[in-house]
């Protein structure tokens, strides 16, 4: 693409040199190891989109096994001192990073923002999570300190937690920032280094974490950034030199993932995709639910893992149903509403669309055909509700990821709940009502790990972790909060004894 017709007016990404190299004004994107920006030696590369406008800005190379070497070489030298510095000198790093983030805040959303196509509005939450995921980091010391024991007579105990060693950790397209943070600051903090592979589609907002990192004082090769797809994945899994790793995105890939990495020996924690379900009771606060529920399943497009995506209305809730479509269609395409990520993204979710209301669901609110003027090769969806959907029809099972709700009717709570509880998925369920004693009648009975009482997104905020259930995660732990702790380290048991005057006994 040439820079001069870069269509974006914010045009961040021609501001993220020395990671990128530019050839006759084709921005390509370089791999982080050691310290250093590295040219990739790739016969392919593929586009990396401006979602908004549906145009290329620039392209990834795709590294292989020789490229995974290196950066695991870079990590492993660096790991001997790194996991021997003090962790409350680790953390003052994420102090300093954390300044950095708040001080380049609308630079890093702007970006996100465009590589990935949400809102301004959006791509900034989103670094305000980072913010609030590096603070959290730079508490471990105070929430790491071992145990120690007298357990024989003049014999000690004692428990440290060390790190593991190396971590790949693999990401999604749709939280280009937020989502490396889950593991970037806490992996860090307890003395591991990394190697990040970003989701190819938004390889970008990860060139400057790596540049802030550096800045706020990261010594060379602790946090490494590898570009590719599937191959350098699965080169990553494969590794000896890799420890343990972490992975965000599809179920199908989660799953392979989780496979691979485990069958060669190492620790694994892979988070998939999912279908939320929101309950909605006869009692529910119109006005808050239905302005809860409109953002949820359209903020981001739809394209988060915690967005609703199924309502079941239990019992007479259609003055509920008629508000929620007022709210809806109050959110506007490149106005209030992103772009979803490419065009086969778009194509999928109108096929959702469609093919629902050819099995007989009614179509309430239609954002099928979507222009939005200005932006006309943009990839976006208007937001979408969908009316007595079957719970055997595909877009009541399948994972959508867009913005587009599915209503399911149900007679009563237990069979509300029975719908829930026979998806695959298991990320989130909320209920919506008044009533203290059937909202947790829900909570206990969804088959979910994230529970949400009138709350559309049940994200759980620092120290609490975020992780859920059945085909959305695999792997023991969560991945962020005081959880991820116990799979970025290892426990160390020592037993002492100096002085040879103690009494014998068993253990002496
Ligand atoms: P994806 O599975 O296509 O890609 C995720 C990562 O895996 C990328 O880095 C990609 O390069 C790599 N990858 C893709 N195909 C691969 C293969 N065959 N083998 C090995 N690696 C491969 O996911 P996506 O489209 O980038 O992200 C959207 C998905 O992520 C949705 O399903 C969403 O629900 C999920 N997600 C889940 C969570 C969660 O917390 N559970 C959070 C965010 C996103």
């Amino acid at each position: 693409m040439n820079l001069k017709n870069f269509p974006s007016p914010s045009a961040a990404s021609t501001r993220l040199s020395p990671g990128v190299r530019q050839i006759n004004g084709i921005l390509t994107v370089r791999n982080f190891i050691g310290g250093a920006w590295v040219d990739v030696d790739s016969p392919e590369t593929l586009p990396v989109m401006n979602p908004s406008y549906g145009m290329e800005i620039a392209r990834v190379p795709l590294s292989d096994r020789r490229n995974v070497d290196s950066a695991v070489n870079s990590a492993r030298m660096a790991f001997e001192d790194w996991s021997a510095t003090p962790v409350k000198e680790r953390a003052q790093i994420f102090f300093r990073y954390k300044a950095l983030l708040e001080k380049n805040l609308d630079e890093l959303s702007a970006l996100v923002h465009e590589e990935n196509g949400k809102t301004m509005d959006e791509a900034r939450a989103e670094i305000e999570k980072a913010i609030e995921l590096s603070e959290f980091s730079s508490s471990m010391p105070q929430l790491i300190p071992g145990e120690i024991l007298e357990v024989s007579r003049g014999v000690e105990c004692r428990i440290d937690r060390v790190p593991v060693g190396v971590v790949a950790s693999i990401t999604p397209f749709n939280f280009p920032s937020m989502v490396p943070h889950w593991t970037i600051p806490n992996t860090l903090v307890l003395g591991n280094t990394m190697i990040l592979k970003p989701s190819q589609v938004v390889p970008l907002s990860s060139l400057r974490i790596a540049e802030l990192l550096a800045e706020a004082g990261l010594p060379p090769g602790v946090f490494n950034i590898i570009h590719g797809g599937r191959e350098t994945v699965e080169a990553l899994c494969d590794h000896p030199g890799i420890d343990a790793v972490t992975f965000v995105g599809s179920t199908a890939v989660a799953k392979a993932v989780y496979v691979r990495a485990t069958g060669s020996l190492k620790r694994a924690l892979c988070l998939g995709g999912a279908k939320n379900h929101l309950i909605v009771l006869p009692d529910a606060h119109e006005e808050m639910s239905a302005t809860n529920i409109a953002a949820s399943m359209t903020g981001c497009a739809g394209q988060r893992c915690m967005a609703a995506s199924a309502l079941i209305a239990v019992g007479q809730v259609d003055r509920m149903v008629k508000r929620l479509c007022e709210s809806v269609r109050a959110i506007v395409p490149g106005k209030n509403l992103g772009a979803v990520i490419s065009r086969e993204a778009k194509e999928r979710i109108e096929r959702f669309i469609t093919e629902a209301e050819q099995a007989g669901a009614t179509i309430l609110v239609d954002g099928r055909g979507v222009v939005v003027p200005g932006k006309e090769n943009g990839f976006y969806v208007g937001p979408t509700v969908i009316d007595h959907v079957r719970p055997d029809m595909a877009i009541a099972k399948e994972e959508v990821f867009g913005p587009v709700l599915a209503i399911m009717r149900a007679e009563d709570i237990d069979q509300a709940l029975a719908i829930q509880r026979s998806s695959r998925y298991g990320n989130a369920a909320s209920v919506f009502t008044q009533d203290g004693g059937l909202a947790r009648y829900v909570a206990e009975r969804a088959s979910a790990g994230m529970i949400g009482v009138n709350i559309g997104v049940p994200v759980p905020r620092e120290p609490f972790s975020f992780g859920g259930w059945n085909e959305s995660k695999f792997g023991v732990g969560d991945i962020t909060g005081k959880s991820s702790i116990e799979f970025f380290t290892k426990l160390k048991k020592t037993t002492v004894k100096w002085n040879p005057e103690a009494r014998k006994n068993w253990m002496s």
